[in-house]
């Protein structure tokens, strides 16, 4: 998609600073770097989310992902390393590529996710499961 930054970073249109890659998968520097050492892993063919993605894909991320991380864990010895992924702007996406950010971490670096736990009761668990269960039949 030409009007997509990732595109583009992706056909060498925009700079990136890049890391790895394979058939699949593009992974480069996240301009922000939250710490350092963040990097995005993308897919090369346009997908908007997570949904979007087709089984090679999906799959080709999670073994990047995998390598990269490690590659991250030996060349920077973070304290620990958070794998975030947004999902539509109510989730925090703001761009709209699939991406996943692999972010090394260190104690109170200042990067914050708030977890409000409603702990329900085990029926409503069962219930919510049965929900999704019923997409499978
Ligand atoms: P998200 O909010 O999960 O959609 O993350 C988008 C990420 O893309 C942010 O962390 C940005 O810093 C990063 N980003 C946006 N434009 C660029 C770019 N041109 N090169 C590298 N990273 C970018
Ligand atoms: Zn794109």
């Amino acid at each position: 998609m030409s009007d997509c930054v990732f595109c583009r970073i992706i056909a060498g249109q925009i700079p990136s600073t890049r890391v790895y890659e394979d058939e699949h998968t593009l992974t480069f520097m996240d301009i922000g770097q939250v710490n350092p050492g963040h990097v995005l892993v993308t897919v090369k063919k346009h997908a908007d989310n997570l949904y979007a993605l087709d089984d090679a894909q999906a799959a080709a991320v999670a073994h990047t992902s995998a390598r990269v991380a490690r590659a991250i864990r030996d060349a920077f010895k973070p304290e620990g390393l958070s794998v975030y992924q947004a999902n539509g702007k109510a989730a925090g996406q703001t761009v709209f590529h699939y991406h996943v950010h692999l972010l090394p971490r260190h104690a109170a670096d200042g990067m914050e996710l708030t977890w409000p736990v409603k702990n329900p009761p085990r029926e409503k668990l069962e219930g919510y499961a049965e929900k999704i269960r019923k997409q499978f039949a």
